[in-house]
Order: C-alpha cells, then sequence, then structure tokens
C-alpha cells in the first residue's frame, strides 16, 4: 500500500517509509491511497469471525504485502491480546471499555502495533533506533509499555515533572530495559518543545522516530474498536451511533475509516472537552486552531487537533456532507462531573472523565427511537483516580496489578533543558 502527503508536496511512500517517517517531509499526515470496502458477506457474517481474524481482514489492505501474512498475523494477535467488551448502561447507551490493555488506556492497541511493526522492519538493520517521545500522561505509558523489550528500538519519554498523575508516572518509570524516562523540569509544551527541536537537529535527527498518533500504524490499528462493538451489538441493533471523547480526533478518524471499509454505523459524534476548535468548526465552517485549556479530561486538551484533516480527506472536504455524518460538541468540566454523577446515579457504572465527555455527547445527540448509542471508555478511573473520587464522594478500588506497580521504584533522569537531553541522546 502506498501513501500520500496530506500536504501534497512530498514523495509518496510504502507502509514501511510512512511508519519510519511519522510524518511526511513537507509536514503533511500520510494517508492511504485507496480504501477498498470489505465483502458485504463479511460484514453480515462478522461473529462467525475470531477477534483475530477480523483484525487480519480490516489492517491486511494498509500493509499490503510488505510484511508476511504469518507476521501481521501474530502482530495483531499479540497487539488485541485483551477483552473489548461493550457494557450496557441503559435501555438504549452501552459503553465500549477500551482500558483492558496493560496501561488502562486505548492507547495501547496503537502503541503495540506500531511497536510490533517498527521491531519488523528494524530487525535488518544493525543501527537503533530511538523513539523519542514526549507526554502529558497517557502516551508515553502505552508508548513505554508497547516497545518494551522490542530489539533494535530504544523508548526515551520525556514528560513534565509533577503534571501527570501517581499511576501514569510509575507506568513510565518502572520499567527498565530499553526505556528511559526523562523527568524535565516544565510544563508539556516544554517537552514537546524539546521533542520539536531534537526532530530538527541535523547532528542527532538521523537516529529518531516519533510515536506519536499521526503515525499511520498508531492510527489505523484503532478501526478494530468499532468492528468489535458492531459484532457485539449488531444482531439486536441495526443503526449505532458511535460517540468518542476527542482529543487529537485519531479514534474517531480511525472509526470513520471503519465506516469507510463498509461497516454500517449510523452517525459519529466527536466530544470534546472546552477546547471546541472542532465543535466550533463544526457551525461556523472556519478552522481556527487555539492554544489548548487545561481541563479534568487532561488527555484531550488539544487546541489545534491533528488528525481532523483525515476526517476532512475522508469527505472530501465537503462540509455538506461531513455534517450528516459527523457532529461535534463541546462540555465543561462542571458538565462532566454532572455527568459522571448522573451514570452511577442511574446505573452504578463508574466513568473516568474522558468516558462522562463521550456519555454527554450521545445525550447531546438526542438518540431517536431506533438508535443504539454507544460511547467510548477510553480510560480506567483509577487513572484518574483524585477526580473521579472527588466527584462520585467515593472510594474506587485498585485493581492489584496497579497496586503492585504503585510500590515499584521510579527511575528518572530529570532534565531542564533542551542541551541536558542532546547530550543525553549522544551518549547513548
Ligand atoms: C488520547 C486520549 C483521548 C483522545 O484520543 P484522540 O485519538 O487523541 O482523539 C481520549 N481519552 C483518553 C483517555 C486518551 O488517553
Amino acid at each position: 500500500m502506498k501513501y500520500y502527503s496530506l500536504n501534497h508536496k512530498a514523495p509518496n511512500v510504502s507502509f514501511k517509509e510512512a511508519v519510519i517517517n511519522g510524518l511526511a517531509p513537507d509536514r503533511g499526515l500520510y494517508f492511504p491511497e485507496s480504501i477498498t470496502p470489505l465483502s458485504e458477506d463479511f460484514i453480515k457474517n462478522i461473529s462467525q469471525f475470531s477477534n483475530e481474524e477480523i483484525a487480519f481482514k480490516v489492517i491486511q489492505q494498509f500493509i499490503g504485502d510488505e510484511i508476511p501474512k504469518e507476521i501481521v498475523q501474530q502482530i495483531v494477535s499479540e497487539t488485541i491480546s485483551f477483552d473489548f467488551p461493550v457494557v450496557s448502561i441503559d435501555k438504549n447507551i452501552g459503553t465500549l471499555e477500551l482500558f483492558h490493555g496493560p496501561t488502562l488506556a486505548f492507547k495501547d492497541v496503537g502503541a503495540r502495533f506500531m511497536a510490533r511493526c517498527l521491531g519488523y522492519f528494524n530487525k535488518e538493520n544493525t543501527n537503533k533506533v530511538t523513539v523519542l517521545v514526549a507526554t502529558s500522561g497517557d502516551t508515553g505509558g502505552a508508548v513505554a509499555n508497547g516497545f518494551l523489550g522490542v530489539k533494535g528500538v530504544d523508548v526515551v519519554i520525556l514528560y513534565p515533572s509533577g503534571k501527570v498523575s501517581d499511576i501514569q508516572e510509575k507506568q513510565l518509570t518502572t520499567l527498565g530495559q530499553n526505556i528511559t524516562a526523562l523527568e524535565v523540569n516544565g510544563v508539556f509544551d516544554d517537552c514537546q518543545d524539546m521533542v520539536k527541536s531534537a526532530f530538527l537537529d541535523t547532528e542527532i535527527a538521523r537516529q529518531l522516530t516519533s510515536a506519536n498518533s499521526i503515525n499511520v500504524a498508531r492510527w489505523l490499528p484503532q478501526m478494530l474498536y468499532y468492528f468489535f462493538a458492531y459484532k457485539q451489538l449488531h444482531k439486536e441493533h441495526s443503526k449505532i451511533v458511535f460517540s468518542v471523547p476527542s482529543g487529537n480526533f485519531g479514534n474517531i478518524c480511525a472509526g470513520m475509516m471503519a465506516q469507510k471499509l463498509g461497516l454500517p454505523i449510523q452517525h459519529f459524534v466527536a466530544a470534546t472537552n472546552v477546547n471546541d476548535t472542532v465543535p466550533q468548526f463544526m457551525v461556523e465552517g472556519n478552522y481556527n486552531p487555539k492554544s489548548s485549556q487545561p481541563t479534568i479530561s487532561n488527555a484531550m486538551d488539544v487546541g489545534n487537533p491533528s488528525n481532523f484533516i483525515r476526517i476532512q480527506q475522508l469527505f472530501n472536504n465537503d462540509f455538506k456532507n461531513l455534517k450528516t455524518a459527523f457532529s461535534s460538541y463541546s462540555f465543561s468540566d462542571n458538565d462532566t462531573r454532572d455527568a459522571m454523577k448522573q451514570i452511577f446515579k442511574n446505573s452504578g457504572y463508574i466513568t473516568d472523565p474522558h468516558g462522562a465527555v463521550g456519555y454527554l455527547g450521545l445525550e447531546r445527540h438526542q438518540l431517536k427511537d431506533n438508535e443504539y448509542g454507544v460511547f467510548l471508555e477510553t480510560a480506567h478511573p483509577v487513572k484518574f483516580l483524585d477526580v473521579v473520587e472527588s466527584t462520585l464522594n467515593k472510594k474506587i478500588e485498585v485493581p492489584t496489578h496497579i497496586q503492585s506497580l504503585i510500590l515499584k521504584e521510579k527511575k528518572s533522569i530529570k532534565i531542564s533543558s533542551y542541551h541536558e537531553l542532546k547530550t543525553f541522546l549522544q551518549s547513548n
């Protein structure tokens, strides 16, 4: 499969090059040259297939013959070796739980898939590649865990000291092996700036690669969530509406790719916190990126969502068509806390702040009689323990493997300037 840059000023590349480059040289996002729908029979009979079989069928065309079939099968089965249950919340609402992976957030799937693809492509290469990533919380943990033990790849994670939750910090700093955590004296934007400087620094950029959500190998496997939900629901519900808590809009864009592959989905709602660049776009038709505002659903604090351009491409930049398939609404932290309380009161279900924003999206959409709404629960509530416990006024049970994580010893290297990052990268 070939990929082109959405800025149209860079050469088309193979899947392998797209994964290794991350972003095209003209700073554009890569997009597949063609998208071929799956057969109607396959979709009608989806319940007869295992998740591994579905995953292979869905992802295969985007890799083509660049990785042998048996290895792709192995990569996808390792990637999705946990559950993706839809849990009923109400008569016409369910939640798709995406937090059963090792770091309790949905980013595990993309990170694990990308790690394995990069590991495969780097097999013959004797030069080590360093994956450099800045995190405000969830990305770092998922990337570190996904790449743990992958040969030929070192991972260096920058995180802002004191600005991530305890569990998130332990997920970054206790793995060892090929994972190093750099604790930056600053905020997330400082980490991001240092990573950008490294990619522009010709003395070290050659051996670096990124693992953020614009990489096709992190983006595309997220299509699977929608197929797995459909498999569980389609016998009873014909009109499924997905509401996706969105930040960089990679997850929802993957859902829209699934629809393009022929998956019958009635409507998409992108639910955001007060970072409302896309909801405003859907009202006015003007795209005005802003700087991000901090919220309690911090994994979605994004003022300029990188994947929205891919969504527009899926609709050939036709605003009217986009509007019939897609809505987007924004919610405040107060709305979010009220939703967490309301869901808990009505059904006993505990949502994390991101999932609660997804629930609000369904509420705003106003499901019609024959529609079934699914909001994506993108992180386990224990990852946001303070917010959840203070909102629900209730102690949350921490799973045993997280309790043992909290007891592990943190190992990080403190840095406070780009110079220190560069020295570290050059000495390794
Ligand atoms: C990353 C993240 C999101 C946002 O996903 P995008 O693909 O960036 O829209 C939502 N919830 C959680 C918990 C996340 O970690």
